[in-house]
């Protein structure tokens, strides 16, 4: 359930069988997400809400609500562009250097450019579509390079290396830029 409320904006209500009480935090959009107990009526949902206001604007980092929707429109645009590109990216660096991997997947996470898990899966970041190009080849190998080295060891730094010289530099002005939509 979505409550339109003055302050927060849209804020994202999930009831939910474990649910004890009520939490409150941050959805990856930037809004706010409350779960509640299953059986929570609407209305005490809202009660809970108010009485919780001045906590929220305290501790919460929520993003401003009165862009939402531009920001919605913005990971829509962004989504679309990266499953035009990035599944190709990858796919053509790991045939160029040789590595296989199982699965790609696109993700938005506020905090991470890409990852790779033990079963050979691939998430990138669609943020990556915001950066320069030469960054999100960076990404691409790195995570690639994790495929034989699932840690950050000096093997895994000199085979990263292997395929971008520049790859500290690269490191380093990736920080400049924030993987959130
Ligand atoms: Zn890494």
């Amino acid at each position: 359930m979505i409550i339109n409320d003055k302050e927060f904006g849209e804020v994202i209500v999930r009831k939910s069988p474990l649910a004890r009480g009520v939490r409150f935090s941050v959805s990856t959009s930037g809004r706010l997400a409350m779960s509640v107990p299953k059986y929570t009526s609407d209305f005490l949902a809202k009660r809970f809400l108010n009485s919780n206001r001045e906590i929220i604007r305290n501790k919460l980092p929520l993003k401003d609500p009165s862009e939402q929707k531009a920001r919605d429109y913005q990971k829509k645009v962004l989504m679309k562009k990266a499953r035009e590109y990035l599944p190709y990216r990858l796919e053509y660096y790991a045939t160029l250097y040789g590595y296989s991997y199982d699965k790609c997947r696109l993700t938005h996470a506020n905090t991470r450019w890409g990852s790779c898990s033990s079963n050979r899966t691939i998430s990138l970041n669609i943020g990556l579509m915001k950066v320069p190009e030469v960054l999100r080849d960076y990404v691409i190998l790195h995570e690639l390079a994790h495929l034989n080295h699932m840690d950050h060891s000096k093997a895994f730094w000199s085979e990263v290396g292997k395929h971008d010289k520049n790859y500290k530099l690269h490191e380093k002005r990736l920080k400049m830029f924030n993987p959130g939509v």
